[in-house]
């Protein structure tokens, strides 16, 4: 197997090679030349891990047998508080997999636990003894769980840029307490789109790299465009798909939905490749908030930017640029020459439209909706009234797309909710939902343990007693020099 950009399927790429690289010289996105079928029935009796090493092999076949058990064993053997590590959870309407038992209690952990260690050995393979470089954009979620799989691991710096006004009180929190030797939490006066704007510039800056080479220092990135991040979000679907089989929920073979909260279309994605390996899923349900440009996208074909940005209360999918979607398009019309204007139109007119056969295809597999704020907050309160359940407000998003999409089809397939964050993550808009009081919020954390009976995660409990050691706040224009600095290389 060989990874191919985007932009040119020229370009061919090792795993370990395009792992380290994050974002390819051409702008475009690494994706793996074919996908090798997977049999469900030899899966049934795996464990998360066992799962994991049969579905990652194939994708990373330039990594031995031991480096994959040993990348498994530094991600999922301590860092999750469940065996399961993804626990499915059932509900009356839906199944629920819980993605958020990680360090951070964010769905970001299953993949940026996993991605470190991926590099180190992609490191090892290309002999290669250069400092990596870990340059992320966050809207919130990706920044805390990022610095927790980067910290302190060796032959690493990572660097984390977030919209200072646009992440919550706790997220910033957790980011700005982060403890390791060779972390940088700095905040941009600006929005994400703006923070990753930015830092994709950084990764493809042919002078900059230059002096990092010289520096002995390459880039990597852990956001979503580095294909070692998707790779691990594929077990998941599988683990939740087979233990509904093993539960006697579905039959071995009967097709389910997955719904997924959206922002840069990772997670989702991943669920499509799960399916081009033979996972059996009918409906991709793609759930966006107010910032619903993927919604209008699905359903005409247009992908225009040119619409407000909005801050909502689900604020890791506030996003405008959606880059993984990129991917889905290759995949779709296998034409490097046909995104790469698409992409370039994007970027000087803030749109594109895509032809008749991938629109098609787009209504056949995906189905578009959205949450407005005030709705994502009825559902939160819906859901713990008839269930006693508590969705932070992006699992909530989806679960109204999924009430949209029943209302529209007829289609009676069990579907699977990815909830993507605790809901003690995101205090302030999940009690205020369920009760109209405010508090402090870990005062509100503490009343929700109460009513719920399930405990808030201890990296969110402690969070109030840490020292805040990030004080830095920048304007977008100063991001590149900023870098330098801190790189030790001059800014011109
Ligand atoms: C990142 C994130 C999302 C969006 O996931 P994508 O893979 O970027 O589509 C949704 N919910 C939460 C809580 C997140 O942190």
């Amino acid at each position: 197997m060989k990874y191919i950009s985007t932009r040119n399927a020229h370009r061919q790429l090792s795993a370990s090679q395009a792992i380290l690289q994050g974002l390819s010289e051409d702008q475009g996105l690494f994706i793996p030349d074919k996908i090798v079928h997977l049999e469900l029935e030899k899966c049934l009796n795996d464990d998360y891990q066992t799962l994991a090493a049969r579905i990652l092999a194939p994708f990373l076949n330039d990594f031995n047998e031991k480096q994959i058990q040993k990348i498994l064993h530094h991600a999922y053997d301590h860092s999750f508080d469940t065996d399961e590590i993804t626990p499915l959870v059932h509900l009356k309407e839906v199944d629920v997999l819980e993605l958020f038992h990680g360090p951070t209690s964010a769905f970001k952990d299953v993949a940026l636990q996993f991605l470190p260690h991926l590099m180190k050995e992609s490191l090892k393979i290309q002999d290669s003894k250069d400092e990596m470089i870990i340059l992320t954009a966050t809207s919130g979620d990706t920044g805390k769980a990022a610095l927790e799989g980067f910290k302190n691991v060796e032959q690493m710096k990572i660097i984390v840029f977030y919209p200072k006004d646009g992440v919550s009180e706790v997220q910033k929190l957790q980011m700005l307490t982060t403890n390791g030797n060779n972390c940088y939490v700095i905040g941009v006066n600006g929005n994400f789109d703006d923070c990753q704007r930015m830092v994709k510039a950084c990764l493809s800056d042919k002078t900059l790299i230059h002096k990092m080479k010289e520096n002995h220092q390459r880039f990597s990135s852990a956001n979503s465009i580095n294909v070692g991040r998707l790779l691990p979000q594929i077990v998941y679907y599988f683990k939740a798909y087979l233990t509904m089989v093993k539960n006697q929920q579905i039959k071995m073979g009967e097709k389910i939905n997955v719904a997924v909260p959206t922002g840069n279309f990772g997670n989702i994605l991943a669920a499509y490749i799960s399916k081009q390996m033979g996972l059996p899923i009918e409906k991709f349900i793609c759930a966006s908030n107010e910032n619903n440009v993927l919604t209008d996208f699905i359903r005409y074909g247009v992908y225009n930017i040119h619409r407000a940005f909005k801050k909502t209360n689900s604020p890791s999918m506030d996003i405008l640029i959606s880059s993984n979607l990129e991917r889905l398009l290759y995949f779709y019309c296998e034409n490097d020459e046909m995104i790469k204007e698409m992409m370039e139109e994007l970027a000087v007119k803030g749109s594109y439209e895509v032809n008749d056969l991938v629109k098609k295809k787009l209504l056949k597999d995906f189905y578009g909706g959205y949450a407005t704020q005030e709705e994502t907050k009825q559902i939160i309160h819906e859901v713990y009234e008839k269930e006693n359940y508590l969705l932070d407000p992006h699992s909530a998003v989806a679960y109204k797309v999924i009430k949209d999409f029943k209302k529209e089809n007829i289609n009676s397939y069990k579907t699977i909710l990815c909830a993507t964050a605790s809901p003690y993550k995101f205090m302030e808009t999940v009690y205020t939902s369920i009760t109209n009081e405010k508090a402090d919020e870990f005062e509100m954390m503490k009343r929700c343990e109460t009513k719920i009976k399930i405990p808030i995660p201890s990296n969110l409990k402690d969070l109030k007693e840490k020292e805040i050691r990030h004080h830095q706040n920048i304007e977008v224009k100063d991001m590149k020099k900023v870098l330098c600095e801190l790189l030790g290389v001059s800014y011109d």
